[in-house]
């Protein structure tokens, strides 16, 4: 059997678990191995019968002298067993579960792991862990994984399935034998099956230096071979640099260039005089002036000639894009074109503004020269390779305000370039937080009130998600709060409701209401996450703030704080953990989208720092984000064995199925 064999294509038993194991993130059999358990039960302490003392846990091993099955009130059953060895007897019971009668009979050999009792005076194991004793324990009498599960797949059922498959022994080790003996790590087989089952706590810790090493090892050399792929393609467009023009048009802006912007626009430029098209990320946070950076690349393009492509996420950041666009360009004589799902602008554009509905276009665009990707964490790696094959290897540049850890950067743009708009416009003012606690709601919504009316200004209230996309029960919360708060909350304002499963004509329209002022306050399930800009609006209240991470927190502050105007931030929780408190309060202190990634890694872990909305962020089984060390130590080592990996051919094969299962959104 091939390790890639998908569980669905296995025996009887496995179809049967497929969907099962699915929802584990378990589709083929290599999947099963790399299961890996999040804690082991330690039932190594095995005691002869008659020493057991009650509070004890511990093993023992001895013959079923008895076993039965009785009813109890309520159609409840009770197994009672008695088992022995030669130092004594000692009873065990078990509830509600009569298909142990059908594994363990009277005379069988029986190894029991669990905490000792006391009743009516005798030992007794209440609930113990069971398995026939044939020498060879995995249940029982030693570390004993325990798993992440999921309904109809227990642990135990995944330990002597991993145990089945371990035994037939089919994994080969793909990396090099120097490499291995350099960095002090486990062949592969022994570090897996030593995860699973160790004899100690310091052995699973060796495999699973073993396993983090493969796991960020992989993710660099998957993404440096992308690049240098990406290098290989030759044949793209080399730009001129008009240095007067973009000059004049820099200066016609009403307002200066911060020092990241001009440095980061350096970058870009000399980038685009090269034979390999672009291939970079720039990075800022929100309202750190991205837009206008792309606007003059794409300015550039069309002074070569060429067409370009802005996309973005939302249609309402589409939209967005192209009022600005519009207003930075059109003087300059380019024609720029709107394409969203709802929306098509028809003629000849040298600016086309849209959302990944330009993906679906079947039309090629001859002239492209740059496609500009806003909020890429979004794409995925498939889709931003679509729009590359949409024109002849354009120019690309992708921006982001997702604050990311200079070591997650490392992973997963290793095969981008980076700028980053280190510094925030002139004047931006401090974004003052809270955290506000539940007794002074009342006191809060009052506070809102008067500063709309005092500075004639706005606000957005972000009701929480309840689930990751946004789904109907999302959306009936959003309504519910809404409706409360226009008749119960703020009888004197004017309230609009915004939520992603409105269609987009109507979002547009509220969002229209908003910027004329026709509404004071903006009731928004978090769809207003990303990039919209309203400088009027200097307040924002976030509902379950403990559901985000910091950083999108962050993401969402930004929202407001974008005009001259003072801006205020309130987070609201119901949470009364000390840790959440500790780690919303941070909010109050840090404004730097960066500090309050590094935070959140620290505090949460990776799986949690982008929320749940976000793509592109690996999901690691063993290594984790925090351990810097190993990131760069990795990256080392892959970038020592790239030019070589077709010599390795384990490897370079490992590598390719990665990048044809690593493609992810939605
Ligand atoms: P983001 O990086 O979040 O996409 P935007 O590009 O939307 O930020 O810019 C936010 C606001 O800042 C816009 O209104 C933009 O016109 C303004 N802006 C951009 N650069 C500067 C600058 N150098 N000085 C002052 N304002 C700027
Ligand atoms: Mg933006």
């Amino acid at each position: 059997m091939d390790l890639q064999t998908p569980i669905k294509d296995g025996d009887r038993l496995f179809k049967m678990y497929s969907r099962r194991l699915e929802k584990l993130g378990i589709k083929t059999f290599l999947d099963l191995l790399y299961h890996v358990p999040f804690r082991y039960d330690d039932y190594s302490m095995v005691s002869e019968i008659g020493e057991v003392q009650p509070g004890e846990t511990v093993t023992v091993r001895g013959k079923v002298s008895e076993i039965s099955n009785s009813y109890t009130r309520a159609y409840r059953t009770i197994q009672k067993a008695k088992v022995e060895d030669q130092t004594g007897q000692i009873e065990v019971v078990w509830f509600n579960q009569p298909f142990i009668l059908k594994t363990l009979k009277k005379g069988d050999k029986v190894s029991l792991s669990g905490k000792v009792d006391l009743s009516k005076g005798r030992k007794v194991l209440i609930s113990p862990e069971y398995e026939i004793d044939n020498g060879d324990l995995i249940h029982t009498g030693r570390l004993v994984p325990v798993y992440p599960q999921t309904y109809g797949v227990s642990s135990k059922w995944l330990r002597r399935q991993i145990y089945k498959l371990l035994s037939e022994n089919i994994l080969e080790d793909f990396l090099p034998k120097d490499l291995k003996a350099n960095n002090k790590l486990l062949d592969l087989p022994k570090a897996i099956y030593k995860i699973h089952f160790p004899e100690s706590l310091d052995e699973a810790k060796i495999a699973k230096k073993r396993l983090s090493f493969d796991e960020f090892f992989l993710l660099h050399l998957s993404s440096l071979k992308r690049k240098r792929e990406w290098q290989g393609k030759l044949k793209g467009k080399k730009l001129t640099v008009f240095p007067e023009k973009i000059n004049k048009f820099i200066k016609s802006l009403p307002f200066e260039l911060t020092s990241s912007q001009k440095k980061s626009l350096s970058e870009i430029l000399s980038d685009l005089e090269k034979e390999t098209p672009m291939n970079r990320l720039l990075q800022g946070d929100v309202g750190s002036g991205k837009t206008v950076v792309s606007a003059i690349t794409m300015y550039l393009a069309n002074l070569n000639g060429f067409q370009s492509i802005l996309m973005a996420p939302t249609e309402i950041l589409a939209n967005q894009h192209y009022q600005t666009i519009s207003n930075l360009l059109s003087p300059f004589g380019l024609k720029i074109g709107l394409q969203t799902g709802s929306e098509k602008t028809k003629g000849d554009f040298d600016v086309i503004v849209g959302t990944h509905a330009i993906l679906f276009e079947k039309t090629k665009l001859e002239k492209l020269g740059l496609v500009v990707i806003d909020e890429q964490q979004r794409f995925g790696v498939e889709q931003r390779s679509m729009l590359r094959g949409k024109g002849k290897n354009p120019h690309l540049l992708t921006m982001t305000a997702t604050p990311i850890p200079r070591t997650v950067a490392l992973i997963i743009y290793g095969d981008l370039d980076l700028s980053v708009l280190s510094d925030m416009p002139k004047g931006r003012k401090e974004i003052k937080t809270w955290l506000v606690p539940p007794v002074k709601r009342i006191n809060a919504y009052r506070w809102i009130e008067e500063k709309l009316k005092e500075t004639k200004s706005q606000a957005f209230i972000i009701c929480p998600f309840i689930e990751e996309s946004e789904n109907l029960a999302t959306v009936k919360a959003a309504t519910k709060e809404f409706e409360r708060l226009r008749k119960e909350v703020f009888p004197n304002l004017r309230l609009g409701l915004l939520h992603g499963r409105m269609k987009a004509k109507e979002k547009e329209k509220v969002l229209e209401n908003f910027r004329k002022e026709k509404i004071n306050i903006l009731v928004a399930t978090p769809v207003v996450e990303v990039g919209i800009d309203f400088p009027n609006a200097t307040i924002i209240l976030i509902e379950a703030s403990e559901r985000f991470g910091l950083a999108q927190l962050h993401q969402l502050r930004g929202r407001v704080g974008r005009g001259e105007k003072q801006s205020y931030c309130l987070l609201f929780t119901e949470s009364d953990s000390p840790q959440t408190i500790q780690r919303l309060k941070s909010m109050e202190k840090i404004q730097v989208g960066a500090q309050l990634a590094e935070l959140d890694l620290k505090l949460r872990g990776p799986g949690e720092i982008y929320g749940t909305a976000q793509h592109g962020i690996p999901q690691l089984k063993v290594a984790s984000f925090s351990d810097f060390d190993l990131i760069e130590k990795t990256k080392k080592e892959a970038e020592k064995i790239i030019e070589d990996l077709d010599k390795f051919e384990l490897l370079s094969k490992k590598i390719s199925e990665l990048n044809t299962t690593q493609v992810s959104p939605d």
